[in-house]
């Protein structure tokens, strides 16, 4: 591998947690690169209304916030790449870090991937995982060319994937499980093949090798529909830590929360974790921002054999 592909810092999550490790990083003269699955998807990303984050006297929505953390850590000169990080191999000095955009190698790995993950909890959901069930349209798009697709979710990030499955499909129903008639409206999902459906929950998934419908029921009058589909895009968000694709390489408790000690350190050198992905106990802004700092701090110690870890500031 070429000097010049390594970096020094590669941070998992541009939420708060890895934004704020990237500020401090990138301005320590790290090299450093955020790897951030959507600027849409995250906890913050997700908050329509920020008024207790120190210094923010006006009210703002969590995106505007988002942006901002996002603009300084790129203004200190910390790269950021749109990608869902999928895989890592941390057994070496140099870890590796696998994303749908290609690989990354950094000297040190900050994971702060949040928590909006989710367990499968609808009927069949689980069984037809890989078989019609996905959560990455970016990912698995491409399998459903000229065919019919259902959309489940009404976030940000779900609007943004059904214009990933719309330049594939045939038809994408485009599944709200709340009463929100701007989806109606909005520019994305107002293209030919999309077909916006409110205030439906998603109850069965059924098929028998691959998906073959699915059976919604209308939260107004409890009527049961089936849609024949060949795929299901899941954008519904829990709160869960996101840890899937450490595969356990790093130790995990049993609510599968990332272990750190209070400097962020893992159980592998060379490995950090920040924000709602660690098991803290607060899950806020002001917390995960902090966690990103002490997380930075001891990646740079760690990369530069510190016996302590630089003070910020002079
Ligand atoms: C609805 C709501 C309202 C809230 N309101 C407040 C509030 O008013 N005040 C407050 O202080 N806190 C609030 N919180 C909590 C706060 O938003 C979180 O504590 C904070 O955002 C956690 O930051 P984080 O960086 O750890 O995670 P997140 O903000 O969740 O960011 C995680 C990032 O990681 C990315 N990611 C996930 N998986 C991958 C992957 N595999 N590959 C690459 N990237 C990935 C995501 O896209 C996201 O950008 C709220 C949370 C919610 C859900």
């Amino acid at each position: 591998m070429d000097e010049q592909d390594l970096y020094d810092i590669v941070i998992i999550g541009g939420g708060p947690a890895g934004l704020s490790a990237a500020q401090y990083a990138a301005r320590m003269g790290m090299k450093t690169i955020v790897l951030d699955k959507s600027p849409v998807a995250g906890a913050l990303a997700s908050s329509s209304k920020i008024e207790n984050y120190p210094g923010v006297l006006e009210p703002m929505t969590g995106p505007q916030l988002l942006d901002l953390f996002k603009k300084q850590a790129i203004a200190f000169g910390a790269h950021y790449v749109e990608t869902l990080v999928i895989g890592v191999k941390f057994s070496e000095e140099i870890k590796e870090v696998y994303a749908m955009t290609g690989n990354y190698a950094g000297r040190a790995v900050i994971v702060a991937t949040g928590a909006m993950g989710r367990k499968p909890s609808v009927k069949g959901e689980k069984n037809f995982l890989g078989r019609g069930v996905s959560y990455c349209a970016v990912c698995d798009a491409a399998f459903y060319k000229n065919k019919v697709v259902c959309l489940v979710g009404d976030s940000e990030e779900a609007i943004k994937e059904a214009s990933v499955l719309a330049r594939f499909a045939d038809k994408v129903h485009f599944i709200s499980p709340t009463n929100n008639i701007e989806l109606q409206k909005h520019p994305t999902l107002s293209q030919n093949n999309i077909n916006v459906v409110l205030n439906m929950r998603l109850v069965e998934i059924r098929g028998s090798d691959v998906v073959q419908d699915i059976v919604l029921e209308s939260k107004d009058d409890k009527r049961e529909v089936i849609v024949p589909t060949d795929g299901v895009f899941m954008y519904l968000h829990g709160n869960r830590p996101i840890v899937d694709f450490l595969d356990f390489v790093v130790d995990i408790s049993d609510d599968e929360c990332v272990i750190t000690n209070r400097m962020m350190e893992t159980n592998i050198e060379g490995v950090f974790a920040a924000g709602d992905v660690t098991c803290v106990e607060v899950r806020q802004v002001v917390v995960a921002a902090a966690n990103g700092c002490v997380a930075a701090l001891s990646a740079e110690k760690y990369i530069h054999h510190r016996k302590k870890r630089r003070l910020d500031w002079g």
